[in-house]
């Protein structure tokens, strides 16, 4: 017997509708492209996502078909991504920082049949235009008076290609489940690939960051998301945000930490979210300045592991909770999330912070288990560790046009890292699954390694590889990167590192360069250090 409630699609156009209707006046600003601070409302949103759909309707663009957006965090690029879904078409983000040659495969595999682009970006896909058979048009993001005067045909200004079309639009209605938005992995090995969300997981994981364990917005809050829209939706923001009837502040270009403090001060943002690399940018500017932090009360680290000192720093001295995530593209991303709870809640100190270095809890909506190289689920005791499944209405099922299998026979993803969880919930990433270090048998940590490491004045990165060794099979290698007018040296840091790590985890050798390789979505690119030092010896 199935219940008697209506049959009301989860749609992710129906956030729109409730923000403008509820807080028309809450206000959405972004750092333009062009330079100034823009300003609009949740009303003005709506009706420009109506005219972008109309348009894009006018252009021929159909359910099912890829529009692809490569652009900053802005309101120009939220407009669009709210038009495209609400036509029904896919968005597809690119990252801008992905290889030509990997843009041309994603652009080609997905098929986009437009693609809108910022002005900073547009030298990126001038040069690979002409491999880009199926792209009709390409729509930069900006007004007639910005456009360079070289553009090709072919290359319209965003703003007289809106002109175009009214407000006058009904956003289509079609079952939940069908495609809203595509997202391809870094693909660290072989080539991207796309992970495809519905309209109903969008809205569901939306739902899911508001938790009041997650993003906790309510309309009271402003939001700076500065974790980027092509970077696996923006952790749900964009959408959570209209949902809570919470402000919108877009940082647009400005990822420098000044950028940043000067829209987290003016726009008096009380939340925030971006990967650790973002933060110690503005922890730098802020020892730099004497600036302090007097609006922001919490703020989301995750996309790579935090560093302790990260959360010492922000809790300690400027009173802005850490709250700690984990996920990943396959799981929309959202996977867990650090916030203390009742039975932690009184953890003061260290103890709090140790807490706080873990990545936490799955909220509802999504399971995780962790299972031993034989697929046995390991006891949630904080120590057995192993490959960390999930499962969950917003975790992907399989790739875009990818013929793999991905889930196990009992439907579980396995995510590619290396965790335990404590009996409270909580769970740790020890590694990803290829980083590994096996010495003696035993697992070394790479990543507390690494992250005790940055720790350690004078030095801004670190990263931890195993080279093999006759003995242990394998031993770390610390390369790290020492800041800026730092000359500190390999004993300092061994020196700092004793007692903070297990001491047969010390590495054997540190080596200082001057940059570590990154991957589009800025984690340390391990394949290529492990290349890079192959010939190594011990
Ligand atoms: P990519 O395209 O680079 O794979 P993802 O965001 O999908 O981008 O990367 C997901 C991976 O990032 C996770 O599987 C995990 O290894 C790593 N990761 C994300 N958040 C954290 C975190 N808080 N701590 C440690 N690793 C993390």
């Amino acid at each position: 017997m199935h219940g008697l409630m209506q049959d009301w699609p989860l749609l992710v156009h129906t956030i729109l509708d409730h923000a403008a209707l509820n807080h028309a006046e809450r206000e959405m600003v972004t750092r333009s492209v062009e330079g100034p601070i823009r300003r609009c409302t949740m009303a003005d949103l709506r009706t420009r996502s109506l005219r972008v759909a109309k348009a894009l309707q006018q252009e021929g663009v159909r359910l099912g078909d890829r529009v692809a957006t490569m652009a900053w965090n802005t309101d120009r690029h939220v407009e669009t991504w709210y038009g495209i879904m609400g036509l029904g078409a896919i968005c597809h983000t690119l990252n801008p920082r992905l290889f030509a040659e990997q843009l041309v495969y994603i652009i080609n595999h997905a098929e986009d049949r437009l693609l809108f682009v910022d002005l900073t970006f547009l030298p990126v896909i001038q040069a690979i235009r002409d491999q880009l058979p199926t792209v009709e048009k390409v729509i930069v993001l900006t007004d007639e008076a910005h456009l360079p005067a070289d553009t090709p045909p072919g290359t319209l200004a965003y703003e007289s290609w809106l002109d175009q079309a009214d407000d006058d639009f009904t956003w289509a209605r079609f079952d939940e489940n069908t495609a809203a938005a595509l997202c391809y992995t870094s693909g660290t090995t072989g080539n991207p690939k796309g992970v495809l969300y519905s309209h109903r997981s969008n809205v569901l994981h939306g739902l899911m960051a508001n938790q009041s364990d997650v993003f906790a917005l309510s309309s009271s809050d402003a939001i700076l998301p500065i974790v980027p829209m092509f970077h696996a939706n923006a952790w749900a923001i964009t959408y959570a945000a209209p949902m809570a009837g919470a402000g919108l502040v877009m940082p647009g270009p400005g990822m420098d930490g000044a950028s940043i403090w000067e829209l987290l001060e003016s726009e008096k943002v009380t939340c925030s979210a971006a990967v650790p690399t973002v933060w110690l940018g503005l922890l730098q500017y802020l020892d730099e300045t004497g600036s302090q932090l007097p609006w922001l009360e919490r703020v989301v680290i995750g996309g790579a592991a935090c560093p302790r000192m990260m959360i010492e720093r922000l809790e300690g001295e400027f009173d802005v909770e850490v709250v700690h995530g984990w996920g990943m593209t396959e799981m929309s991303p959202i996977g867990t999330i650090g916030a203390v709870k009742h039975a932690t809640a009184s953890l003061e100190g260290e103890e709090r912070v140790d807490l706080k270095t873990k990545q936490g809890r799955s909220p509802y909506l999504v399971e995780m288990k962790v299972v031993d190289d034989e697929g046995h689920a390991q006891p949630r005791d904080g120590q057995s560790f192993g490959h960390l499944l999930v499962r969950g209405p917003a975790i992907s099922s399989a790739y875009f046009r990818h013929e793999e299998d991905i889930l196990t026979e009992d439907g579980w993803f396995d995510t590619g890292d290396i965790a335990h969880i404590d009996a409270l919930g909580y769970m740790q990433i020890t590694d990803r699954d290829k980083d590994v270090i096996k010495s003696g048998g035993e697992w070394i940590s790479s990543i507390e390694v690494e992250n005790a490491a940055v720790g350690c004045p004078g030095i801004a990165e670190a990263a931890v590889i195993g080279i093999s060794h006759a003995k242990w099979g394998e031993r770390p290698l610390l390369i790290a990167v020492r800041a800026a007018g730092s000359d500190v040296s390999k004993g300092d840091l061994l020196a700092y590192l004793e007692g903070k790590i297990a001491t047969w985890w010390m590495p054997d050798e540190v080596v200082f360069v001057e940059a570590l390789p990154h991957t589009a979505t800025g984690k340390i690119k391990k394949t290529e250090l492990r290349e890079q030092f192959s010939d190594y010896r011990l």
